[in-house]
Order: structure tokens, then C-alpha cells, then sequence
């Protein structure tokens, strides 16, 4: 469970959200059994999700997807209204050298490419949106997307701190400009304290109260908490679905093993399909194709 704070300063003419994600992303890790940089990059796409739980619409979720060309692979994650989150990389297992600055290489291991939104209210058809990726760091992409693509400057840092021992700490902090009449002093004060940010140093120092006064430069902000928690909304019964549409040699071939296994791409839990289960998926397809 991740304690998300958000709400607004100057006046409303910013809001902004900021998380403690240690647990989620540590619960992404175990999941999918992730290596050290896969976990930092999901990680990081995952905190990001969850920045922008406060700002959907009800019944809303919203999906980041990056497509780079990196060995990462597509790295995609969900947060819905109600305060879930969710996500999975093509590439649990791989590993670059330190980046430069020692820190682990996510812009490598993401590479080039584009990253896409997609905001589903379940009434029609999902609204989508594709920017390229400015960055592959995650925090300046997403922030890119709000600003570029719905017109709203924004600022987010995302932090995932880990060692030999596990994830130390993981954060992030969003910050975005709803009425451009607020002051150019406040403006540069914040692109100021947002450049170079390293959320998860600040974490390790001060409380999150603590850390939104000072990168917003005012004490006078309005918040309020949610918990963000790690939830699929897989199920045996969408599992199901999978097998549905397989070919019959596909399922005869199943049925010659003993049965189905379905992971979910989402969280990694497995389903299963006794032999009788994938016979009775078979029955039902072949007589669908006779009548
Ligand atoms: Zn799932």
C-alpha cells in the first residue's frame, strides 16, 4: 500500500500529489519476479500511474504504455480511479552498466520510442494519446505527455532507490499548472527545486509534508490522503476468455498435457485449466461450429 497526498496551493492555481510507492513497487517486483533494473523501471511507470490517481475522473483509469526500442521492451502501467495500480515490462531479466552518474541506466533500458496514454471512462471508446519519448527517465515523459498532449505544464519526479538487499526507497511527486495568471516568481521556484531532484534522497530526510513545502515554496497547501494499493482485476473467469480463443488444435493440444495454465500479464497470477476444463472449452467450440 502506497500513501498517496494530493491537493492544491497558490490559490488553487496548482495541484500536485506525491506518494510513498516503496510497497507497490516491491509488490510489482515480487510479482513478476523482476531483476534490479526492470524493477526500477516499472517502478518508475508505476509511481507515476499512481501520481495521477487524485486527477481521474470517476471510474476512470488511465495506462502509460512505452514502446522503446531499449531491452526493456514495452513497460506498461495502470492506476484507476479507485486507487489501484497495476503494471508489467516485456523484460524481467536484464542488466546495464551504471549510467553516468552511477545510477542505474533507465534511459538505456528504455531507449528510444514513444509512450502512450490511453484514459478509459468504460462509456466510449478510450481516449489515446501518443507522445515521443523526450527522455526515457519516465518522470520527464509523463510530464512531457500532460504538458504537450492535454495542454497542462507539469513537473514529476520519480524516484526508485535499490540495493543488493531490495528496493530502499521509491517516491514521486507531481506537480501541475492549472491557471498560467499565477506568478513567474512561483513558476521558476518550481522548476527550480524540480530540476535535478532526487525524490528518494529527500525521502530519506524528510517527511512528505515536508518535502511538498518545500518544492511548491509555501506552507500553505491543502491536502489530503488516499491509500494506493497494487490490485489486478483479473479473474479464472477472463482467464477463461484466453482459452476461448484458441484454435481447436491449440486445444486439443492442451488437453494432451493435462491441462492449462493462464498467467495474467498484469500481475503474474496463474489460473488453471484441469484437463476436463479445457475439454469442456473444446465441446463447446465444436459444437458452436456445427449449428
Ligand atoms: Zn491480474
Amino acid at each position: 500500500m502506497g500513501k498517496l497526498l494530493y491537493g492544491t496551493a497558490y490559490d488553487g492555481k496548482v495541484r500536485f500529489s506525491a506518494i510513498d510507492s516503496k510497497d507497490l513497487v516491491m509488490e510489482a517486483r515480487e510479482r513478476h519476479k523482476l531483476s534490479y533494473l526492470p524493477s526500477v523501471v516499472l517502478g518508475r511507470l508505476i509511481t507515476g500511474a499512481a501520481l495521477t490517481v487524485p486527477w481521474l475522473g470517476e471510474g476512470e483509469t488511465i495506462t502509460f504504455i512505452i514502446s522503446g526500442d531499449g531491452p526493456a521492451g514495452n513497460v506498461t502501467a495502470q492506476a484507476s480511479s479507485e486507487g489501484t495500480v497495476r503494471g508489467y515490462i516485456s523484460n524481467t531479466s536484464f542488466e546495464l552498466k551504471p549510467n553516468s552518474f552511477g545510477k542505474f541506466d533507465v534511459k538505456g533500458a528504455v531507449g528510444k520510442g514513444d509512450l502512450t496514454v490511453v484514459r478509459d471512462i468504460g462509456l466510449k471508446t478510450p481516449y489515446t494519446s501518443k507522445v515521443p519519448l523526450i527522455s526515457g527517465e519516465i518522470a520527464e515523459d509523463i510530464a512531457y505527455y500532460y504538458t504537450k498532449s492535454e495542454q497542462i505544464p507539469s513537473a514529476f519526479a520519480i524516484g526508485v532507490l535499490m540495493d543488493q538487499h531490495g528496493i530502499e526507497e521509491a517516491g514521486g511527486v507531481a506537480v501541475q499548472i492549472l491557471d498560467r495568471t499565477i506568478s513567474s516568481e512561483v513558476l521558476d521556484s518550481l522548476e527550480r527545486n524540480f530540476t535535478h531532484l532526487s525524490i528518494t534522497t529527500l525521502m530519506k530526510e524528510k517527511s512528505m509534508e515536508d518535502i511538498l513545502t518545500y518544492l511548491l515554496a509555501t506552507n500553505d497547501i491543502l491536502y489530503e490522503t488516499m491509500d494506493v494499493v497494487f490490485k489486478c482485476n483479473c479473474s479464472k473467469e477472463k482467464a477463461l476468455q484466453s482459452l476461448n480463443v484458441l484454435s481447436l488444435d491449440d486445444l486439443v493440444h492442451l488437453i494432451g498435457e493435462g491441462g492449462a495454465e493462464v498467467t495474467c500479464n498484469w500481475c503474474s497470477s496463474k489460473y488453471y485449466f484441469s484437463k476436463e476444463e479445457v475439454e469442456n472449452i473444446l465441446h463447446i467450440k465444436q459444437s458452436s461450429r456445427e449449428s
